[in-house]
């Protein structure tokens, strides 16, 4: 018999397999599809994972080189999660071997063993005497011995050299029969009767109907839309049908969006059940998340909680998903591969055959569409669940007006009013720092980033200039580096403005800020958040960290300063994050007592869309939204597909994305596609970025079947293209920022 070759997928972008042949000394039959192997690759060595052993190999004999080491006896992947990788990789035109590396934990790509961590523990054997004639002299075994007869229960391994115990004396004991070893697994607790370790709430009628509506679903796949306004007790549904998931001895996957992970959210899922919760989340380290993965995967773990790329962890029994806040953008990964955690989430519970609930109080134009298509079952919360009104919204037009740091006075005197009342204020403005640019008043310059077509924001407080697109930061100069004179000026306003303004205008009330800048510790966050249940008047002023994830009772008026980006953008996705994001940071507002105040302050007060949304809600906005879209040919009534390439040199790019235009329309020809519009390519809207040129080719596809025969053919062709050589591309499958 010939000896095996090896194909396997290496972490790398070339979509393709490497062929290899066994490791010296590895039979044919310890080789299981799946496994990991360590292979040279060039001058480095890399895990890659095994696809199929075969006979034939298109590279010569002679040029095969033999994987260096087997990692695994079986795969670590359950077949499910490999198919789901598979799917994946074909549907985001990603290679598998990238796709399979994101998809594992750090520490498996690492070739860590993928097991639940196993421990050694050491014991005094029974019967053992300290007076042993062997240990006469050997005094050093004979105080290792007396230090284990102290550790009935046994010690660690990893805690010998605290205890000053030396593995050689614990070696020469074991020979000697004195000591066990014995190897635990972290202990798997085990299965509770009683899942719930808090009552529930009663159910109002319309959650009721809702967690009904997903109980008859249990079983088999089946898409759930809740459309449940801010405050309408989706959660309480989520938990609900979580505790019946565990009867049923299932595991519940629960994603949330990356700035959701105060502490509140996950406390709810803690109190609530008696289960083990495995988390995955940004805060988790990589051995807590493989260990994590690892339970899920073993069915140690009963609920799984993480942001976007808990998507990929395994479950022994899957029951349900649920996606909160399903519209939120950082569900979609934004770099290397481009995955939609949602969109995956639904193929997943489509492949795993079990039901999933998307769950959002401004559903994403995306799911509206799916449940308006009949994809998903649409179901809704309309009212608060505590009995707290819905906010009142008022649109305050500052059209030559003067803005006093962002704020105009009828807003100043509308927090004045509130504050005198005792109550809260929350100040939205999405742009952290001072102001958006420095300005000489006698020559003109502009803070310009030396290395991107964008504006350096003043950051006061540190005296910097910082370009939040590359983050290059520069001292804040005293002169204008071109004329030398003193007269510098912030012109427009960011959170950290608006915070000196308002505490100057309101010296008796702390002013709170919220953004990036001041959160980056830990305990920041959480001493805010006391400041502000402790109930006394003060002003919040922050960003869309404002906008999630917390309540704040008594915050009585919402303030938002500019809701103009959203209106006018050219990216045909502003309004409807404008919308979701007016509607998220209005329902952090309000209690039963006192309804909350909601103004907005723009100089397109009378736009369509902003009436249409603060008038009638946000489901009429989405309809008036979806209907435009529809009208203009744009998703969800459409497929995209985006073409990014950048390189050092002007025009690089775009010649790159010129031959891979021409390639396309060759293809379109040959394959008889039709429907299919290729638009570009452009220059990228910020054309430099860190220092490099960027430029893109759009293709848009009536369906997607068309536009996945492409993109098939395609990106096989820019692979082997030369001008792909000189520049850095990627493909983005369904983007959601054309940028
Ligand atoms: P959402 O997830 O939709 O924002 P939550 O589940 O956080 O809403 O519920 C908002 C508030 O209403 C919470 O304080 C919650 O405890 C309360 N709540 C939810 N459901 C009920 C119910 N059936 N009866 C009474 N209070 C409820
Ligand atoms: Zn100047
Ligand atoms: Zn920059």
């Amino acid at each position: 018999m010939p000896d095996p070759i090896l194909r396997l997928a290496l972490p790398s972008p070339l979509r393709r397999l490497f062929d290899y042949r066994a490791p010296p000394g590895v039979p044919r039959s310890a080789l299981q599809p799946g496994a990991r192997l360590r292979v040279p690759f060039g001058r480095r060595e890399l895990i890659g994972i095994l696809i199929e052993v075969t006979d034939h190999s298109e590279v010569p004999a002679d040029k095969l080189k033999p994987a260096l080491q087997l990692l695994d006896a079986q795969s670590p992947l359950p077949p499910a999660l490999f198919k789901l990788c598979l799917w994946t990789a074909q549907y985001y035109q990603h290679s598998l071997g990238d796709t399979l590396s994101w998809a594992l934990p750090v520490l498996l790509r690492q070739g860590e063993p993928a097991e639940v961590r196993q421990e050694r523990f050491w014991s005094i054997a029974p019967g053992a005497q300290l007076d042993d004639p062997r240990l006469s002299r050997a005094p050093r075994q004979r105080d290792a011995l007396k230090t284990l007869a102290q550790h009935p229960h046994g010690v660690a391994h990893s805690l010998l050299s605290t205890l000053q115990l030396s593995k050689d004396s614990l070696d020469l004991l074991h020979e000697k029969g004195l000591v066990h070893v014995n190897i635990r697994r972290h202990a798997a607790s085990a299965r509770h009767a009683n899942w719930l370790a808090q009552p529930e709430l009663p159910l109002n009628p319309e959650q009721r109907a809702a967690a009904e509506a997903v109980r008859t679903g249990f079983g088999s796949f089946n898409a759930f839309l809740l459309a449940g306004v801010t405050g309408s007790g989706k959660t309480e549904v989520y938990l609900q049908l979580i505790r019946e998931t565990l009867e049923a001895g299932k595991q519940a996957l629960v994603l949330i969006p990356e700035i959701n992970l105060g502490p509140q959210t996950l406390a709810r899922f803690e109190q609530r059940f008696n289960a083990r919760i495995a988390l995955l989340h940004s805060a988790v380290n990589d051995r807590e998340r493989l260990e994590a993965w690892l339970a899920a995967r073993d069915g140690e773990a009963d609920i799984i909680i993480g942001t976007r790329s808990a998507l990929f962890t395994p479950m022994q029994r899957p029951g349900l998903i649920i996606i909160d806040e399903e519209h939120d953008a950082s569900y979609k990964q934004q770099e290397g591969l481009r995955y939609h955690a949602r969109d995956l989430a639904v193929v997943r519970a489509h492949q795993e055959n079990i039901p999933i609930l998307l769950g959002s109080a401004t559903p994403s134009l995306e799911s509206l569409h799916n449940a308006h298509s009949g994809r998903y079952a649409l179901l809704h919360l309309r009212e608060r669940a505590g009995g707290a009104k819905q906010p009142r919204f008022l649109r305050l037009d500052v059209k030559s007006r003067p803005l006093d740091s962002g704020i105009s006075g009828p807003m100043q005197q509308a927090i004045g009013q509130t504050l005198a009342a005792g109550q809260q204020v929350l100040v939205f403005l999405n742009r952290r720092g001072f102001a958006p640019t420095l300005l000489c008043h006698d020559c003109g310059w502009l803070s310009e980033c030396p290395r991107c077509d964008a504006r350096m924001t003043v950051h006061q407080r540190s005296h910097e200039l910082r370009c939040h697109h590359c983050g290059h930061v520069e001292r804040q100069p005293s002169n204008c580096p071109k004329c030398a004179k003193v007269d510098l000026r912030p012109v427009g306003a960011g959170t950290e403005r608006a915070e000196e303004r308002l505490a100057i205008l309101f010296p008796k009330v702390p002013v709170l800020r919220v953004d990036r800048d001041s959160t980056s510790r830990k305990e920041a966050m959480n001493n805010l958040l006391s400041t502000i249940q402790r109930g006394e008047p003060c002003i919040l002023v922050g960003t869309q960290m404002l906008a999630k994830g917390h309540h704040f009772p008594r915050v009585t008026l919402v303030a938002i300063l500019d809701a103009d980006g959203g209106l006018f953008s050219a990216d045909f996705r502003a309004s409807e994050r404008m919308a979701q994001l007016i509607v998220q940071v209005a329902g952090r507002a309000g209690r039963a007592e006192e309804p909350g105040k909601v103004i907005i302050q723009s100089h397109l007060a009378d736009h369509p869309l902003l009436v249409q949304l603060t008038e009638q809600g946000y489901f009429a906005f989405a309809e008036q939204a979806l209907s435009e879209r529809r009208g203009a040919g744009l998703p969800p009534f459409c497929h995209l597909a985006l073409l990014r390439a950048e390189a050092h040199k002007p025009g690089q790019a775009e010649g790159f994305l010129d031959h891979a235009c021409t390639e396309a329309e060759l293809l379109l020809d040959e394959l008889k596609l039709s429907g299919i519009e290729l638009l570009g390519p452009v220059p990228a809207p910020m054309e430099r970025r860190a220092g490099r040129y960027r430029a893109q080719l759009l293709v848009q596809g009536e369906t997607r079947a068309a536009l996945h025969r492409l993109l098939n053919s395609w990106t096989a062709a820019l692979e082997q293209m030369p001008s792909g050589r000189a520049v850095r591309w990627s493909l983005d499958v369904d983007p959601i920022d054309l940028f």
